[in-house]
């Protein structure tokens, strides 16, 4: 009997959160390598807010997944059969290995990094990985913090924001203030990651409190959220500014309904600078963020949480955590 392997396809584009119909579960034949391939049992995907925005019709940094395309995610897994000398039987890589059993990867430009030993998955995924190059390379290369500079983040009790804090302070940032939803989270970033405030967007008027926590004004802003949070940062901008625009996670759902922004004239006033930024540019430079962060955790000087879902049936469900806010760290599905 031939073995099988489940895969999830895009099978509708979805309007508003994912639901169910927006993928199918389908089970294949397990690949079998070509000359220059390898087959990995994938172990771990990656689930991030960016895998929301393939699946819209249209045009991004990346092509939008193509309806019956297995949903893109980075992953991490073991090399099960090999015929290629670059990815040996029992290697553990890291690639763009998909919301599947199985994946094939190859010698090209685009194949996958083989692990080094020591590395826990989940790390490689979270702050060793995209997530932590992007809150590095995010504060450090278009925040540019200086030592004494207030900043201020958004989505700040989240994979990304929570380390882009804790960067800020170890940076000598004089203040770092997170921006985050609801009471635990909010405790979480102060009393266990040294954030030195945090503003709870879903009970406090967040300009109102900006103003009190940042008297001088904020120099650096990095936001992972946009919308109306991106607007009261605007209106509390200290002179030059720096505001680093990561995500907008509010508007995901709904790009075409989603409301301007009033206030960038404020950018005008302060005469700041508001830079998007892709950490997709900065692969080169990921060892050198790499370093750092091994440093730092291996210090004690950056805490890092993953909340993994167990099942690759439960892929969805995990996205869709990252919108209510229903994750508590880095989202990984266990596959
Ligand atoms: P995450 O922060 O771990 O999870 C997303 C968080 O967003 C949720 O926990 C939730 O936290 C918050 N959120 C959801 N809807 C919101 C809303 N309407 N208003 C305010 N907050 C909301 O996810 P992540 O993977 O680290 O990604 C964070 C951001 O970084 C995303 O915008 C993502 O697209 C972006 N990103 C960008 C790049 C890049 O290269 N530019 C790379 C990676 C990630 P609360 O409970 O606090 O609401």
């Amino acid at each position: 009997m031939t073995a099988t392997s489940r895969r999830l396809v895009l099978a509708s584009r979805p309007t508003g959160m994912v639901d169910g119909d927006v993928v199918r579960v389908e089970e294949v034949p397990v690949p079998e390598p070509e000359p220059g391939q390898a087959v990995v049992r994938v172990r771990y995907v990656s689930i991030d807010p960016t895998i929301r925005g393939w699946m819209d019709d249209r045009p991004g940094y990346l092509p939008p997944i193509e309806l019956g395309a297995v949903v893109r995610s980075g992953g991490i897994g073991e090399v099960v059969a090999s015929a290629s000398d670059r990815y040996p039987v029992g290697a553990s890589v890291f690639g763009m290995l998909g919301w599947q059993d199985h994946a094939i990867v190859d010698e090209g430009e685009a194949g996958a990094q083989i692990l080094p030993d020591g590395v826990e998955a989940t790390s490689a995924l979270s702050v060793f990985g995209v997530t932590g190059m992007t809150a590095y390379f995010g504060l450090l290369d278009v925040g540019r913090p200086a030592e004494g500079d207030t900043v201020v983040v958004s989505g700040a009790a989240g994979a990304t924001g929570s380390i882009v804090g804790q960067i800020a302070k170890i940076k000598g940032a004089g203040r770092v203030v997170g921006i985050a939803g609801g009471p635990e989270k909010c405790a979480w970033i102060v009393d266990e990651l040294g954030f030195d405030a945090a503003i709870d967007y879903k009970a406090d008027d967040v300009a109102a409190r900006l103003a009190e926590l940042c008297p001088d004004g904020v120099d650096v802003f990095f936001d992972n959220v946009g919308g109306s949070i991106l607007e009261a940062v605007l209106d509390n901008l200290a002179l030059r500014a720096r505001v680093v625009l990561c995500g907008a996670i509010s508007i995901y759902n709904d790009r075409d309904g989603a409301p301007g922004i009033p206030n960038t004239f404020e950018l005008i006033n302060t005469r700041s600078r508001m830079e998007g930024f892709l950490v997709l540019d900065y692969v080169d430079r990921f060892l050198e963020g790499q370093l750092e962060m091994f440093g730092w955790v291996a210090e004690g000087r950056i805490q890092h949480r993953e909340h993994v879902v167990d099942g690759l049936e439960n892929a969805v469900d995990a996205l869709n955590l990252l919108f209510t806010g229903g994750n508590s760290g880095k989202v990984i599905v266990a596959v």
